[in-house]
């Protein structure tokens, strides 16, 4: 990995999100949707700032198309996901546990002889989901539709009937 990194080094592909187990769990796809790919790449990036020791980090990009379940209109919501992230490397975990503690912006991992480029981008495609998947206009219009939206992160009127749908949806689980 400090080879990579210092060799500017750069990596790319691509691998089928089906690919991704623990990503795959949390999503929703039709059973016609074609299947999606996630883009990605892994540059290594070598730096030394002035009178400190040179520094290491993995610029991670990706792409790809999630199918999440809509939370208007609970039918399936394909969107774009996409990261781009900086994880810096510490020679190991104590300097981790330390830089972790120093840096707000920066995801700070422990330099190992092998790292596990797809399960830290399956991290960071995981950690980039929405919280509350909708889609821009639902497709069909909805008698409730015209009620006020529950805002992301906020809370669902309690009183509030349960949604037909959803009721179905429970009733599909169990099958
Ligand atoms: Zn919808």
């Amino acid at each position: 990995m400090a080879a990579f990194a210092r060799e500017r080094g750069r990596l790319e592909g691509q691998h089928p999100v089906t690919g991704m187990a623990r990503l795959s769990e949390g999503l929703h796809p039709p059973a016609d949707a074609p299947a999606s790919q996630v883009q990605w790449s892994a540059e290594g990036l070598w730096s030394q700032p002035l009178g400190d020791r040179p520094q290491l980090r993995l610029r991670l990009r990706a792409r790809t198309t999630v199918w999440l379940t809509c939370q208007r209109c609970l039918q399936p919501v394909p969107l774009p996901l996409e990261i781009d992230r900086t994880v810096r490397f510490a020679k190991d975990e104590d300097e981790a546990a330390r830089l972790d503690e120093e840096e707000d912006e920066e995801d700070v991992l422990a330099l190992t002889r092998s790292l596990d480029l797809p399960a830290l981008l399956e991290d960071e495609l995981i950690l980039a989901l929405p919280i509350v998947p909708q889609h821009e206009t639902c497709p069909q219009a909805l008698p409730w539709s015209a009620e006020p939206s529950v805002p992301p992160g906020g809370t669902s009127d309690a009183d509030a009937p349960e949604h037909p749908f959803a009721v179905l949806k429970q009733f599909s689980r169990k099958e």
